[in-house]
């Protein structure tokens, strides 16, 4: 009965979390252990489903695949992509689209693209326009 703690990397709710074991039980007979993500309670099917921390970043992102995205995200400037939007909103855990609620990437090309205008000092705009954040780009990766 170990219970070392194995970082995942949620496949459900995108947590950098741990791995929660769970004795699984037939009746009073032990037969085996149910895997669930320790911050949504999402189980996972078998060990081969777990998002471990490092077998996924080996698995899904190659670094020749993340280190040319920077760039991509640089040469975009004129793009359509969300992370230009007005509508566009981010916090620590998701990127949205206040337009149509739902769950967008930085990348991501929407039809209801309106440019987010700069912040000026004279001209507010709608008076809610959020900092600047060029120093966001730790969040922009894929969830
Ligand atoms: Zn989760």
């Amino acid at each position: 009965m170990t219970s070392k703690a194995v970082e995942i990397l949620c496949s459900a709710c995108g947590a950098d979390t741990l791995l929660k074991r769970e004795p699984r039980y037939d009746g009073f007979k032990k037969v085996g252990e149910r895997l669930l993500c320790a911050a949504c309670g999402h189980e996972f099917a078998n060990l081969e489903a777990v998002p471990f921390k490092e077998r996924k970043t080996a698995r899904l992102f190659t670094d020749a695949d993340r280190l040319p995205k920077v760039d991509v995200f640089e040469a975009d400037e004129k793009g359509r992509n969300c992370r230009h939007c007005q509508y566009y909103l981010v916090n620590p855990f998701t990127q949205r689209c206040g337009r149509h609620f739902h769950v967008v990437q930085a990348t991501d090309v929407c039809d209801a693209f309106e440019r987010k205008e700069e912040a000026k000092p004279s001209d507010g705009g709608d008076g809610r326009q959020p900092p600047r954040r060029e120093d966001t780009k730790d969040h922009e990766e894929k969830a």
